[in-house]
């Protein structure tokens, strides 16, 4: 059996924290050898699209819901959640488009966005654990994640949660071939998980990005380009670009 490198939460410039395009990102991943790619911006399922559109590689089409409650991810949707809702609701409206509902970096204090107290609420109709997510460099968060899932029987799996350019992905699982959200989701219990963490380039430039963010009125340069929201937490909508930008140093076919 040939194992797909399937990798899990990644970010386009669809989301205000990613400066990379979907297609950079697709073409990073291909050089990476990885064969499906599980794209979750912020609110936002339109990168994702444009990505899947490219046809260069397997893409589930996700998103990163901001709830009331904290993050969700909701994959193989067809249409965009609606953020600001709570878990509970958010959870139905993903299975109601036939998606799976995943809780990506349950436990993290350093994203103030985590469900941690509504996990116990939701734990019944979540489909999967995110169990190690690359982006945050403290491990024993994870390692709480994991004792959840094993104590509730939970599906685990591994995030990325890329968001910069330039960087290999770090966590990602091996698994079969699959047809369909359910098959995935049998595919991902079996799966072997690769569980690495970016290094601390990454997390410098993040935190930069974070502070720029903080303190200036505009995206530090590259990142969000074709987000449309200015914060994933704040619901006031920026006025949208015309069309999106393709990234210069891809204008070039491949073929
Ligand atoms: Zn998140
Ligand atoms: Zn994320």
């Amino acid at each position: 059996m040939i194992a797909m490198k399937t990798a899990i939460h990644l970010h386009t410039n669809y989301s205000h924290d990613s400066n990379r395009s979907p297609e950079a990102l697709v073409r990073a991943a291909a050089r990476e050898g990885i064969d499906c790619l599980a794209i979750t911006d912020h609110d936002e399922i339109d990168g994702a699209l444009a990505a899947r559109d490219l046809g260069l590689m397997r893409v589930i089409v996700g998103q990163e819901v901001s709830t009331r409650d904290g993050h969700l991810i909701g994959l193989f949707l067809h249409r965009r959640i609606s953020p600001g809702l709570s878990a509970e609701q958010t959870i139905d409206n993903i299975h109601d488009q036939g998606g799976l509902a995943l809780a990506p970096h349950p436990y993290c204090t350093l994203c103030d966005s985590s469900l941690g107290a509504a996990l116990p609420r939701i734990v019944d109709r979540l489909d999967a654990l995110e169990i190690h997510n690359a982006q945050n460099p403290l491990p024993w968060q994870d390692a709480r994640a994991r004792a959840f899932a094993a104590a509730n029987g939970l599906v685990e799996y591994v995030g990325a949660d890329a968001h910069l350019a330039g960087f290999r992905t770090p966590a990602y699982q091996l698994m079969r071939e699959f047809a369909g959200p359910r098959d995935f989701l049998r595919a991902l219990a079996d799966a072997q998980l690769v569980a690495g963490r970016f290094g601390l380039g990454y997390y410098a430039l993040m935190g930069l990005r974070h502070v720029w963010d903080k303190c200036m009125p505009k995206h530090l340069y590259g990142f969000g380009r074709n987000s449309r929201t200015r914060s994933a937490a704040s619901p006031v909508r920026a006025k949208r670009p015309s069309t999106p930008q393709p990234e210069p140093s891809f204008v070039r076919a491949r073929r």
